[in-house]
Parts: C-alpha cells; sequence; structure tokens
C-alpha cells in the first residue's frame, strides 16, 4: 500500500452493515482518520457483520461508498467479522479453559437455550478507566453481571467480538460514540481476562437534533449518501461534521491538511453536539464560493447527475463553466446549481408576463433591436454587450430596466436572475437574439 505508518497508533471504524452509515457513524469516522493522519497511524475499516439476519451487502457497499466519497477508505484490507469465525472459537476455548467463562442457559429466546457467559471476578467491585474526553470514567461491576459472549450455537456476540478483533488489529485508540461507554467495562475484563494489553478509548459525544433528542431520521439522521445527492460537496460535509463536537479556536473553515494538522482529542468537547442543517448549508455554499468551476463541472458530471452532460447538450464547455461561475457564487447546494444551468440552458416558455416586468407596446421592438444589434458586437465581452444595451436604451429614450428587465424574462423566463449581460454572454449571439425574438413574437 502507498501509505507508510509513521506511528504505531491504529484506529478503526467498526460499522454494523444494519443500514447506511449515517452522518453519525461518518462522525466517527472521521475523528478516527484524522486522528490516524495526524499521528502517521493506520486507519483501519472493519465490518461488524456477525449478526447475519440484519446485515445486508448492500450496507456494506454504500458505507464502503460512502466512506469513499468522503476520502476515508481503509488503509488495509477491510476486516469482515463474518470470515474470522475460527478465531473467535479459539478465544472462546481459551476463556472456557481458563475459567473465564462457562456455560449456562440463556434468557434471552435469540440467543437459543444456551449461552457462554464471561465470569465477572467476584473480587472486583468496580472497573475504572480513563477516557481520553470524559476523564475518569468508573462502572460498579454489580450493574454489570455475567454477560453472554456467545449463543448456543458458539456463534459470538458484539461484546467478545469487538475485544478480540481489537486485539488482533493491534487496535491503539478506540474513538466512538458515547452510546457504547456501557460496553466498555465489560470489553476491559476481556482484554485483562485475555492477558492483551488494553487500548485508549474515547467516547465522543451523540449529535443531538435540533429538538435535543437523539438525531431522528427526519431531522438528519440520513444517509451519508443523501447529502451527496442533495448536492453536498464532501469536503463541506466533513469539516461541518467535524466542527460539530470538536474545536480549533473560533475557526469555523478548515482544508483537510489543517484538520489533520490540528486535530486532537483534547479538542473534542464533552457535551453533545446540535445538528443545524442550516450551519451545514451554508458551509456548503461557501466551499461551492471558492471551488474551481472546472473541478465543479467534473464532480457534477462523475458523482452528482451523470445524465447532466446530455441535459445541457447544447453547450460548450466553455459555455457551461461559464453558467457555472455564474451561479456558483449565489447557490448553497450543487443541485440548486445544476437546476440553474439547466434552466438557462433550456429555452423558456413565456405564459404570461409578470407584473415585474415592464410591458409596454413598445417593449417587443426594444428586444428585436437588442437581437439585432447583438450581431453588430464586435468582441463578444460581457462589457461590450453591457455598452450595446445601454445604447439601445439612449437610442429610444428609456431607462435601463425598460429593456433590461424583459431581456431578463426572454431569457429565462424569470423575472430574477443573476446579470444579464452575464447571462447574455454565454448563451451566445444566436441564442440570445433568438430568445429576445422568441419573446417579442409571442408578445406583440
Ligand atoms: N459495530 C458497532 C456499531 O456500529 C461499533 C463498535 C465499536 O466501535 O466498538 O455501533
Amino acid at each position: 500500500m502507498a501509505y507508510t505508518y509513521q506511528s504505531p497508533v491504529r484506529v478503526r471504524f467498526a460499522p454494523s452493515p444494519t443500514g447506511d452509515l449515517h452522518i453519525g457513524g461518518l462522525r466517527s469516522a472521521l475523528f478516527n482518520w484524522l486522528y490516524a493522519r495526524h499521528h502517521g497511524g493506520a486507519f483501519l475499516l472493519r465490518v461488524e457483520d456477525t449478526d447475519r439476519e440484519r446485515s445486508k451487502s448492500e450496507y456494506i457497499q454504500s458505507i464502503c461508498q460512502a466512506l469513499s466519497w468522503c476520502g476515508l477508505d481503509s488503509d488495509e484490507p477491510i476486516v469482515y467479522q463474518s470470515q474470522r469465525t475460527q478465531l473467535y472459537q479459539q478465544y472462546l476455548q481459551q476463556l472456557l479453559d481458563t475459567g473465564h467463562a462457562y456455560w449456562s442457559p440463556a434468557e434471552d429466546e435469540a440467543y437459543g437455550t444456551a449461552v457462554i457467559r464471561f465470569r465477572i471476578p467476584r473480587d472486583r467491585d468496580e472497573i475504572t478507566f480513563y477516557d481520553e474526553v470524559r476523564g475518569r470514567v468508573t462502572f460498579k461491576t454489580d450493574e454489570i453481571g455475567d454477560f453472554p459472549l456467545a449463543r448456543s450455537d458458539q456463534s459470538p456476540l458484539y461484546n467478545f467480538v469487538v475485544v478480540v478483533d481489537d486485539i488482533e488489529m493491534r487496535i491503539s485508540h478506540i474513538i466512538r460514540g458515547e452510546d457504547h461507554i456501557s460496553n466498555t467495562p465489560r470489553q476491559l475484563l476481556l482484554y485483562e481476562a485475555l492477558n492483551a494489553s488494553i487500548p485508549q478509548f474515547a467516547h465522543v459525544p451523540l449529535i443531538l437534533g435540533p429538538s435535543g433528542q437523539r438525531l431522528s431520521k427526519r431531522e438528519a439522521a440520513t444517509s451519508t449518501l443523501s447529502y451527496r445527492d442533495k448536492g453536498f460537496l464532501p469536503d463541506a460535509l466533513c469539516n461541518y461534521l467535524v466542527r460539530l463536537g470538536w474545536s480549533h479556536y473560533d475557526q469555523e473553515i478548515f482544508t483537510r491538511d489543517e484538520l489533520i494538522q490540528y486535530f486532537s482529542l483534547d479538542g473534542v468537547s464533552k457535551s453533545a453536539a446540535i445538528f443545524d442543517y442550516a450551519k451545514l448549508t451554508w458551509m456548503n455554499s461557501e466551499y461551492i464560493q471558492k471551488a474551481d468551476a472546472a473541478w465543479l463541472l467534473t464532480y457534477i458530471t462523475h458523482q452528482l447527475d451523470t445524465t447532466w452532460r446530455d441535459q445541457v447538450y447544447r453547450w460548450t464547455e466553455q459555455q457551461l463553466l461559464a453558467a457555472i461561475k455564474l451561479y456558483q457564487q449565489r447557490d448553497e447546494t450543487l443541485v440548486q446549481l445544476c437546476d440553474h444551468v439547466k434552466a438557462l440552458h433550456d429555452r423558456p416558455v413565456y405564459d404570461h408576463i409578470p407584473d415585474a416586468v415592464p410591458w409596454s407596446e413598445a417593449t417587443p421592438e426594444y428586444l428585436r433591436a437588442v437581437a439585432d444589434q447583438l450581431y453588430t458586437v464586435d468582441v463578444w465581452s460581457v462589457d461590450a454587450i453591457k455598452q450595446m444595451v445601454q445604447s439601445v436604451c439612449k437610442q429610444y429614450g428609456v431607462k435601463l430596466p425598460m429593456i433590461a428587465k424583459p431581456i431578463r424574462f426572454a431569457l429565462t423566463g424569470q423575472a430574477e436572475s443573476p446579470s444579464i449581460f452575464e447571462m447574455l454572454y454565454i448563451m451566445g449571439v444566436d441564442e440570445a437574439a433568438y430568445r429576445c425574438r422568441a419573446l417579442a413574437d409571442c408578445h406583440r
């Protein structure tokens, strides 16, 4: 692999493929990835697919696709728990042989008739560990109880496989959602029973919805790829999510390199963060504004909408780039940008003329004059087009809006738009003249 590790830091992101990658999971993945990159260590992906019934291959695919979209690929081949049955059996046998585990009747039907349980050492009252985010955390062992490691058929359960894998994968830091904190004492006991060295833990606070409750589907716990489809840039989404629960002074916008440079677990907040769609959208618009138009064009065509080029078929690359430049300054998502560019490319249908567009008996004549004069502009530039329109106004003794607004309506079928001079420039002389005449003809 191209990447060479400079430190023993090894972190992992361990999704269960029972659904798409939602943004809470993506943020955990990002924190892990940044931690690994900051320390020159390894970021690994482990698919926790021991729950055969709920795990689906399409979710594995969509999770990997979402991580790749965000640039968070695994540095080593992906580990699948479903392929490690033998390994788990060995560890289970070891725990049974050393008396750390025992068979007992299952209380939960889902486990079958019997389970293999972990025996909590009777001399332990409490278990304490140092969490990199929350500090010292203590659990009482009598609140934990002997917990199940495997079902009747010896198929292993979550707390057990996680520990085996983290040992086998030589994980140095476990950075995950706070919802796993109550599993940590069980996992610590397993490390001890297996005589394995214990990794550092960091439990990051959850992301809450605007209502202060756990993020609901309706609010934002939607899949990562749905943000791609809504026209968010991966870097904008990642920047927003990293900031949601981590800070570096009051900086909001970070390049990926800056995030790598500044990221540390010290900067992770102890309190839950509230998901704010408006702020994410603002951040996205900042990224769109700063993006290179050619990059946006490639991105839109390959990632967002593969039919896009066919829909704007009349335009050259140059025209498309100019249209993107025009709208990238005002749009918040790439879907808006695409819609605007497509709308500008397509010939409008003129129904009734909106009140905001001044119209008199003379307006068709103004539009025809502009159409004719477009052919006299010798150097095709925004400034030259502007001068020509101004001279038509002078010729008829009318103020600019009397002609500019009807032109806008002729070009777009809308009463509002960016600069008409830019749009005339992008459309080119024939198309611009065609639209001005078409409106004049249908409303003579
Ligand atoms: N598979 C677990 C989950 O998706 C994560 C386990 C862990 O990070 O320890 O929530």
